[in-house]
């Protein structure tokens, strides 16, 4: 079994003005000696600031979504390697709130994660099922539907992170049994291993996101197959944060 190392992505969503840069500048120095891997997926507007402001030894600075192409006319985007320019490392594509609310499809986001390693910068692939899908044992099918088509031929362990975040869990307190996690995390990485190899398959890593906070980490980071979290909310303070972290 390959050892993977560790991986915690935090998700500031819209929130962060350059006046909520100490609480970065707190997150990397308190996160040095960790030997895992950090990010901190920022808004726009303050990634090249979030930059100059930590020490570049741990954490890295990342966006949460980027448009598809490298320019031309598309008012309001910004593409990955205008994010890479402004100091970003990493980038989620497919977030929920990006598939629910802008009604981006697999097939864009493939080609967001593709443009994200062109620009050779580290791309975070998020998938996850609705509460109904849930419900109807569709969970299995919706993820692995999910990642076959956003994933790019071109990903591999190295430039491409995989995160489940069950939609239901989001921000609300509730997050599935560790054996539902478990059992998801198993189902993504063998769809891997059928599409890539075993051999990336058990090198990629796999994140859970959805309500992970200091409390119940240890319990998920403990599953076999699972690398690492996304986290949402408890990204934003960094006693929260660290407090995941130190569990990691
Ligand atoms: C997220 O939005 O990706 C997320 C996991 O949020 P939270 O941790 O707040 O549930």
């Amino acid at each position: 079994m390959n050892k993977r190392k560790n991986f915690i992505a935090g998700n500031w969503k819209m929130n962060g003005t350059l006046d909520t840069i100490s609480e970065i500048s707190k997150i990397d120095k308190l996160s040095e000696g960790y030997e895992g891997d950090i990010a901190l997926c920022l808004p726009n507007t303050i990634i090249s600031k979030a930059n100059e402001n930590i020490s570049h030894k741990k954490l890295l600075i990342g966006a949460q979504n980027c448009h598809h192409e490298e320019s031309g006319a598309y008012t309001g985007d910004v593409s990955a390697k205008m994010l890479k320019d402004a100091g970003a490392k990493v980038i989620i594509v497919g977030h929920s709130e990006r598939r629910q609310i802008y009604k981006e499809t697999n097939e864009i986001i493939s080609k967001k994660a593709e443009s994200i390693i062109n620009s050779d910068l580290l791309t975070i692939i998020c998938i996850g099922e609705t509460e109904e899908e849930k419900n109807m044992g569709l969970t299995s099918t919706t993820v692995c539907t999910q990642l076959k088509n956003s994933m790019p031929s071109i990903s591999n362990e190295t430039n491409t992170v995989v995160a489940y975040e069950p939609i239901w869990a989001i921000g609300t307190g509730r997050i599935p049994s560790l054996k539902e996690i478990e059992v998801v995390h198993k189902e993504l990485r063998s769809l891997v291993s059928k599409i890539k190899g075993i051999d990336t398959a058990n090198k990629m890593r796999f994140l859970y996101g959805g309500s992970v906070k200091p409390n119940n980490a240890r319990d998920i980071f403990d599953l076999t197959d699972v690398d690492g979290a996304l986290i949402g909310g408890a990204s934003l303070k960094s006693d929260d944060f660290m407090g995941i972290i130190n569990v990691c």
